[in-house]
């Protein structure tokens, strides 16, 4: 059991495990998985001191020996949808299929996504990613028809209202050929310039407008300095090759921005010729690769009555031993996309693990919930050292396979040196109290 953390302003834990990646010095040991044991003194909510454990902090203090226990800095989730979460009660998938999805969806959203519904739910997503342990987030905000109008002032409050606690930040979605539709552009470039974070995105397929939308958002992203991010490829057709397409534009255009680019599940299945064109491609252009391994298990190779026979996820070992920015990420969280998740980046860490084999060594994967969506998303990252808020998340595990074998929900997250309460309860959902 992880022991209690004093709640003074100024104690010591001791003796906590520590990624040396994540540690402002090279500690001379470390274990086979990469960790290094610290002690670590927290006053006023920063940290104090960081040193080898044993090399200790002053006696001056409470002390809480976390006895060798896993200690992580917070995680960045780079691809959310704060906006559809928590609708499946009203709006399930009747068949698990991305065209059931997108459907359920739609239907969904034209009859009950007020202003004050979105927020609820969106609000609710917050205090849950909070609770597990994540410090920034990035959304897509369906774009579309009313809804922008609706959707994207909401987004702004709750950035407010979060401003220090979760860094929030947000791009459009809408599928690419709406960028020919000037009224619809003047909506969304209306919305960024009152309330946007400076992304701009899409949806991308190979329809017979991708270059001439992807041209729109490129032009409009070079004239208000945005960053892109875009849904690539969320498909099983090896036809799907709209990645190649961007990474091509953006070479092209020597495009400043940065480009997230997510899903790219059919680059799994392409020709050994293709598959290294796009992502040489993608790597030249700088792209960023976020893959979301739960909910493309979900969505990819469902057929009714059919066992699935590949995993759904994008190729995302070649990506980084290509030098691509590559992560994990969240997605859908209990929406017609995917009927689970929680908003728990230790959950997709763990799925990840699993899904895409991000194991042998664990530690190469670690920046994947972390410093690689950071750079992605243009953060700068406080880590454990001395003068930065002393955020972690303190695990039972004393090894990955622990951290991995077990949910962890009994972890205790650390926000300015103090621990925070367990995530929302289910009952606030009025889906759920209605039944
Ligand atoms: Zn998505």
């Amino acid at each position: 059991m992880i022991p209690a953390i004093p709640a003074e302003r100024r104690f010591a834990l001791l003796n906590a495990r520590v990624l040396a990646a994540h540690l402002p010095f090279a500690p001379v040991e470390f274990d086979r998985d990469g960790f290094a044991l610290v002690d670590l003194m927290i006053d006023e909510g920063r940290f104090a001191a960081v040193s080898p454990a044993g090399a200790g902090p002053s006696a001056d203090a409470t002390l809480a020996d976390l006895a060798g226990r896993i200690a992580l800095p917070t995680f960045v989730d780079a691809h959310t949808h704060l906006d559809k979460a928590h609708i499946w009660g009203r709006a399930p998938n009747p068949t698990g299929e991305f065209m059931a999805a997108l459907h359920a969806v739609a239907a969904d959203r034209v009859a009950n996504w007020s202003a004050a519904d979105v927020a609820r739910r969106m609000e609710f997503c917050l205090r849950t990613a909070y609770a597990h342990g994540a410090s920034a987030i990035r959304t897509h905000i369906d774009s579309m028809g009313p809804q922008t109008l609706i959707s994207w002032p909401v987004l702004q409050e709750a950035r407010e209202r979060w401003k220090g606690r979760i860094e929030l930040q947000a791009s459009p979605l809408f599928l690419i050929e709406m960028a020919l539709d000037p009224r619809h552009m003047a909506d969304v470039e209306a919305m960024l310039d009152a309330h946007g974070t400076g992304v701009l995105g899409a949806v991308t397929l190979m329809v017979p407008e991708l270059k001439e939308g992807l041209a729109v958002l490129f032009d409009l992203a070079e004239r208000k300095g945005y960053d892109l991010d875009f849904h690539v490829d969320e498909s099983a057709d090896p036809e799907a090759r709209s990645l190649r397409v961007i990474a091509e534009m953006a070479l092209k255009r020597r495009f400043p921005g940065k480009i997230l680019v997510g899903h790219c599940c059919s680059l799994s299945l392409q020709t050994d010729d293709e598959f290294r064109r796009a992502i040489d491609a993608s790597a030249r252009a700088g792209l960023s690769v976020v893959s979301l391994p739960m909910c493309n298990l979900f969505l990819q190779d469902r057929r009714s009555g059919r066992t699935p026979r590949w995993r759904g996820v994008t190729a995302l070992h070649e990506l980084k031993d290509a030098g691509v920015n590559v992560m994990i990420a969240s997605d859908n969280v209990r929406d017609p996309f995917y009927a689970y998740g929680d908003l728990d980046m230790l959950e997709v860490w763990r799925e990840g693990v699993r899904v895409l084999h991000l194991d042998y060594p664990f530690a190469r994967w670690a920046d994947a919930v972390r410093e690689a969506p950071a750079k992605a998303m243009g953060l700068k990252l406080d880590g454990v050292r001395v003068g930065a808020p002393a955020d972690l998340i303190v695990t039972d595990a004393f090894d990955f396979t622990q951290l991995f074998a077990r949910p962890q929900a009994d972890r205790i997250v650390l926000r300015d040196g103090r621990r925070l309460a367990a995530p929302p309860d289910y009952a606030e959902l009025d889906d759920r109290t209605r039944s």
